[in-house]
């Protein structure tokens, strides 16, 4: 253990230092963003690989790739290991058929900052360093105040103006001393270097991206395991084809791509995933640069986002490196708007059943973005970054109407409430089954498909779906309840779509209802020709059904 020698090379001059020497900045050319270096002559693959299934169920079961030299000062709580969920629902109306998700919010405090905490907070400990100044938008304040609290390390959390008090309540639950500025996140850095260095106190900059890169790293590290064991394939360990992330400094993707150079070069993974980096159109530095084929970004001076956890500015060098991987192994940079990824969050969350923090909105939103435009392929293994649960549900996801109130006030006080009344309270509860519904039918055979599309369209009041799941159900379907509007698919087994449509402009009472057809097949220009004569909208698979396209459908009937 003692052994372990660690080095930090500069990412810009390749200067090398010894972690124990380090000051935060290279020593030669002054620059943050360095990495760690391990000397592997006591490190054995094979026997490492065997001991893995042994090892507890934390991120430092990783230890000898993670610089600390000894194990005894680990502050954790657990972090790390957490599920990769196979998204069926999504993948399926994507028209992906591996799409993963790496579920990061159940990190003990809710987000994958509690990787970086860990790992710094356990250093920091290991430095004998007491006190700490950390900047940070919120995640990476209620890590490191959660983790500092365990190891006796007080933390000054600095805030820009756009954080939720939500998340720096929490971050002063856990003993934190918060400061909140009236500034944006670039200015609020700026502040907390002056204040550390005027007070005399520890400044978590040139540790953390030490700790960033190598914590975030063991996600790949853990995604190359489990990918193994869902799809299998002739290495140890897999990496996928894309890991997608929401990007603000950009140290998660840097982080990942370096693990997952590591296993290549330790023989356990074959090729190198490419990077689909998402930011927030409000504050998209990397995007833009990324559009003009630029190596340098233009920091954005005023973000213009409600996503604070994304509102980095000036991502510096973050940026060239990232834009150095795309180049070498793959990858794409890409923006959404807010209104995007709230209605991402709603997406997830009602065919998934995962709630997400507005950041992950916007990673969602960029992969619908990458796959409408084609970058990301229907074979291709795609996981993407859960990063932070949202806590408390953000009110402009929901909108007003999310509670249905049963006002129980005019009623006699218990135990003697006579049951009618509060039955006949109930019915005055707008439970939404009004006779004047729009009806539509639904067919489709692939059932996660169908499923999915019956629920976005059931998320509007006014909608009553039915489903048949092939054509010779849905024509018996549509004959006995006549719908306003009917979306089919076209490649069904037995009675294929074009004979629902051909029975249905056949039929003189089901000649007039309106046709949607969604439909993954490649179309000859015969086909084409005759399905625009018959039917209303012909919509590829992959084409995000969104409410959106809703709206625009009901708008039809
Ligand atoms: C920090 C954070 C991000 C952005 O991470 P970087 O890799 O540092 O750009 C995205 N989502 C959540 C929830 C975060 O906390
Ligand atoms: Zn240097």
């Amino acid at each position: 253990m003692n052994k372990k020698r660690i080095v930090l090379e500069c990412t810009y001059c390749h200067t090398m230092t010894e972690l124990r020497d380090f000051s935060g900045a290279c020593p030669a050319c002054g620059e943050v963003i360095v990495e760690a270096r391990y000397d592997f002559n006591h490190f054995d693959v094979q026997t490492w690989l065997a001991q893995l299934p042994q090892r507890g169920r934390s991120l430092w079961r990783y230890h000898e790739v993670l610089p600390l030299y000894n194990t005894d000062h680990i502050v954790s709580l657990g972090e790390g290991q957490t599920p990769l969920i196979k998204a069926d629902a999504l993948g399926a109306s994507l028209g992906l058929k591996h799409l993963y998700i790496k579920d990061e919010r159940q990190g003990p405090t809710g987000s994958f900052k509690d990787r970086q905490a860990t790992v710094a907070i356990s250093a920091l400990k290991e430095m004998d360093v007491n006190e700490v100044v950390v900047a940070s938008t919120g995640n990476v304040a209620i890590a490191y105040a959660a983790y500092g609290a365990r190891a006796g390390i007080k933390l000054w959390a600095f805030f820009p103006s756009l954080t939720p008090n939500d998340k720096m309540r929490e971050a002063a639950l856990y003993g934190a001393e918060i400061i909140k500025t009236t500034g944006n996140y670039d200015q609020t850095k700026v502040l907390a270097a002056q204040f550390a260095q005027t007070k005399g106190v520890f400044l978590d900059r040139g540790i953390k991206s030490v700790a960033a890169i190598e914590a975030m790293k063991t996600m790949a590290y853990e995604i190359g395991e489990q990918l193994a064991q869902a799809l299998g394939g002739g290495t140890p360990w897999r990496a996928p084809d894309w890991f997608i992330q929401g990007v603000s400094g950009g140290m998660g993707p840097i982080g990942v791509g370096k693990g997952f150079r590591e296993m290549y070069d330790f023989g356990l993974i074959d090729a190198m995933p490419a990077l689909g980096i998402i930011q927030s159109s409000g504050c998209a530095p990397m995007v833009e640069a990324f559009e003009r084929k630029q190596r340098v970004a233009t920091p954005v001076e005023d973000p213009r986002t409600i996503i604070a956890t994304l509102a980095t500015g000036n991502p510096g060098r973050a940026y060239e490196l990232l834009y150095d991987y795309t180049e070498q192994y793959g990858g794409h940079f890409a923006s959404a708007s807010d209104e995007e990824a709230f209605n991402a969050i709603r997406i997830l969350a009602r065919n998934e059943g995962l709630s997400v923090e507005p950041a992950t909105g916007v990673t969602f939103a960029g992969l619908f973005k990458l796959v409408r435009m084609g970058v990301i392929r229907p074979d291709d293994v795609v996981v993407v970054n859960c990063s932070g649960h949202t806590m408390p549900v953000e009110k402009t996801i929901l909108g007003e109407q999310w509670q249905k109130l049963v006002d129980l006030s005019n009623v006699a006080p218990a135990p003697k409430v006579p049951t009618e009344h509060l039955v006949s309270a109930l019915e005055k509860v707008d439970l939404g089954d009004s006779p004047h519904k729009k009806r539509v039918v639904v067919i489709e055979d692939n059932e996660a498909a169908a499923r999915l599309i019956s629920r976005i369209i059931q998320s509007r009041p006014e909608v009553e779906v039915r489903l048949a799941y092939n054509g010779a159900a849905g024509i018996d379907l549509i004959r006995a309840w006549t719908p306003h509007l009917v979306i089919t698919d076209l490649m069904m087994p037995g009675v294929d779509g074009f004979t629902v449509i051909e029975t249905m402009k056949n039929t003189q009472e089901l000649h007039d209802i309106p046709i949607v057809v969604i439909t993954a097949k490649e179309l000859t220009v015969r086909e084409r020709d005759q399905l625009y004569s018959q039917v209303d909208m012909l919509l590829q698979k992959g084409t995000f059904i969104d409410e959106e396209f809703v709206t625009s459908l009901l708008s039809k009937l």
